[in-house]
């Protein structure tokens, strides 16, 4: 949904309203939007620069792809898997959150606005945008910023949680990515959204036991399965059909020597 802002004070040109509004696109946030779109909610990804596993030069360490995997392939694939759940995801730089009475507003660079009750931060390691939300903990650890969180994710802000890096978790991929995932979990928890569980059953695995299919839960008879399967087979066929093209990227203070 979209709206012309009318607020003076604000210089956003426009302002969408989202259910939640993820900051990143590393492995934190990617997973976290995957959760939450999921689970209906309509879900914002704002991306702004590469996520840091693109420096990565082949990724040994996460589980299911036993000779390890291109970095850029798997990111290329997480965000295929975003964008097949209906995730919009936006190449943005965000410069703002702020609180009012129901619902938090994030403005970006590009002069736009979202306006919505979830805001999941993933974005390491920029926690400037933040710098207008009172109480919000913070920890600085060297030269880097970590956000405060609670086990959950949530950050004693109403509406405001931290997934990833930022929330101070180990530095791996995976690591990232399962805590984007509990962090959306408890943002479906904190929503309306009915008890959850995203699985996908054979056929009669609840009704068969006399059961509803649980919020969140489907069934899927014989057929849909082989269906589902194949085209997952010919989806990651085409995705490892030859090398990435793109090579790592090296990081800044490292001298070109080519
Ligand atoms: C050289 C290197 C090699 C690595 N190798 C491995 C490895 O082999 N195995 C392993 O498990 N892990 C590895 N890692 C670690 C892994 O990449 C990270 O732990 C993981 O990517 C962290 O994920 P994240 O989603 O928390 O953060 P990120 O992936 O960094 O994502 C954060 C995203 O937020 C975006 N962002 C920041 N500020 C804003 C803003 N204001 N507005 C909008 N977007 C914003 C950033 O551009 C970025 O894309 C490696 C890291 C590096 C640097």
């Amino acid at each position: 949904m979209s709206e012309t802002n009318t607020d003076s004070q604000r210089t956003a040109t426009e302002t969408e309203t989202v259910d939640v509004c993820i900051v990143g696109a590393g492995p934190a946030g990617l997973t976290a939007g995957i959760f939450t779109a999921r689970a209906g909610l309509d879900t914002v990804i704002l991306q702004s620069g590469e996520p840091i596993l693109r420096r990565n030069a082949h990724l040994e360490n996460f589980p299911g792809f036993p000779a390890g995997v291109s970095a850029r392939l798997l990111l290329d694939m997480m965000e295929d898997q975003a964008d097949r759940n209906d995730c919009e995801r936006r190449e943005r730089t965000v410069t703002r959150v702020t609180e009012t009475d129901d619902h938090l507003l994030v403005d970006t660079e590009e002069n736009d606005a979202f306006r919505t009750p979830y805001v999941i931060c993933t974005s390491w390691a920029d926690t400037a945008y933040l710098s207008e939300i009172d109480d919000l903990g913070l920890t600085k650890r060297g030269s880097k910023t970590y956000i405060d969180v609670e086990d959950d994710g949530s950050t004693g802000v109403d509406g405001l949680y931290a997934a990833g890096r930022i929330a101070g978790e180990p530095h791996q991929t995976i690591v990232a990515a399962g805590d984007g995932a509990r962090v959306a979990l408890t943002v479906i928890h904190d929503s309306d959204v009915p008890f959850y569980h995203d699985w996908v059953v054979p056929e009669n695995y609840f009704t068969g036991r006399g059961r509803d299919v649980p919020p969140g839960c489907e069934e899927i008879d014989d057929e849909e399965r082989k269906q589902r399967e194949e085209e997952s087979l010919a989806v990651m066929q085409e995705y490892f059909r030859e090398r990435h093209p793109d090579a790592p990227t090296q990081h800044p203070s490292v001298e070109d020597s080519n």
